[in-house]
């Protein structure tokens, strides 16, 4: 293995066959066979390494759990159908009955779901903490708090958590530190560094890139990835061979699609700054982001959304979205197209105002995934619609 992220996303390739083929095959392989009833025998009871049945591993995800590892500087994980079956997992195969969450408040809507709504059915309940407020979080931690779980930076409010605080907090509580590390992609930011226990992804964004298919990761830890691995070989929320190879393949690009993501990010929210329509521009590596003095700790840029706080409420925000030409109108992110959402009428639309308002989500607020197209042209188009939109 290298140094450097950039090799490893390319040379990591267990999945070689004899055929001396250049490019990954795909394994579209549900089981595999052995050459005898002795190898089957010592390949089950883990005595040899080998492949047995594609809901257990498959060269496929092995080689993209591979890379990922490498890049976030973690033992092992695990490749699931999509981001919230990873969620799922690696909660409900560490937790029981009894147990307590602490979440930082600002969640990805669906984990939201998970900690309010299915997990309390199976007795796990959870609490949240506000980020303002985190000399105070203390006072959350109940005998029963087993885990800590947080997203940095948040969705959409791009909230930046600090690492090393939340490190050390797990530590000193003794609590399985989870963080979702979707929105900065292992490329910009790596949590394992700073303590994390377990580090999560939804594959589906900037992983794979393209907007083109579904993916999960759990990582750590090799003694917490054995408990964590029963749960998904026996519940099993395996990827296909198929999406597995595709976000392989997408690794090798991951490291130059970041790069660009974030300097046009970072080119659009600089143009939009102080621009007379919009309240507030946010960016992690804005000077003027809240927590600029964390993301630049433990970011290594600034990653690919900005979100802009447009005046006039919904409807502005709304007028705005229809008035755009070229950015595209979706619910996803980390693709290669620009796509815009407008989370108080639809991500977030199931939560008061209060509750919107106090994980930072406006009426106008607007999420911008900015792309991989020109930086001119995503500009431009924003541009002519806020214009549009008065
Ligand atoms: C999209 C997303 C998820 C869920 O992932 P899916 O692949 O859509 O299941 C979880 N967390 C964050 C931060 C996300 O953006």
């Amino acid at each position: 293995m290298s140094q450097h992220f950039e090799t490893n996303s390319i040379r990591i390739a267990k999945s070689k066959s004899n055929q001396k083929e250049h490019s990954a095959p795909i394994y579209l392989t549900s089981s595999f066979t052995f050459d005898s009833a002795e190898e089957a025998r010592a390949t089950f009871a883990d005595e040899i390494e080998g492949n047995i049945y594609s809901r257990y591993a498959n060269p496929n995800s092995t080689d993209l759990i591979e890379k990922i590892c490498a890049a976030e500087g973690t033992e092992d994980g695990i490749a699931t159908a999509s981001g919230m079956a990873a969620m799922f997992a690696s909660i409900a195969s560490l937790l029981q009955q009894g147990d307590h969450v602490l979440a930082a408040r600002s969640l990805f809507g669906s984990t939201h779901q998970l900690l309010t709504r299915v997990f309390p059915k199976w007795g796990i309940t959870s609490t949240y903490g506000d980020i303002s407020d985190f000399e105070n979080w203390d006072k959350l931690v109940q005998s029963n708090t087993k885990m800590l779980f947080i997203e940095t930076p948040s969705n959409p409010g791009l909230e930046i958590i600090d690492l090393e605080w939340a490190g050390k907090f797990a530590a000193a509580h003794n609590l399985i530190l989870v963080v979702d590390n979707c929105f900065a992609s292992p490329y910009l930011q790596q949590p394992a560094k700073w303590g994390a226990h377990i580090v999560t992804h939804s594959a589906t964004k900037y992983i794979d890139g393209q907007g083109r298919v579904l993916g999960g990761l759990i990582l750590g830890k090799k003694e917490l990835i054995k408990d964590v691995q029963f749960f998904t070989r026996h519940t099993g929320p395996a990827i296909s061979p198929f999406n597995a190879w595709i976000l392989s393949k997408s690794m090798e690009t991951l490291g130059v699609r970041m790069d660009r993501h974030c300097s046009n990010a970072l080119t659009v929210a600089e143009h939009f700054e102080g621009n007379s329509e919009i309240i507030s521009v946010k960016y992690p590596f804005l000077k003027s982001h809240p927590q600029h003095h964390l993301a630049v700790k433990q970011m290594s840029q600034g990653g690919g959304i900005v979100t802009l706080d447009l005046k006039g409420g919904v409807q502005r925000a709304q007028r705005f979205i229809d008035n755009l030409q070229m950015v595209s109108v979706t619910a996803n992110l980390g693709d290669s197209r620009s796509i815009v959402t407008h989370p108080a009428s639809t991500t977030h639309s199931k939560l008061s105002e209060e509750e919107r308002n106090r994980v930072g989500i406006t009426d106008g607020l607007i999420r911008l995934s900015v792309g991989l197209e020109h930086y001119d042209d995503i500009i431009q188009d924003v541009d002519q619609a806020l214009t549009k939109s008065k």
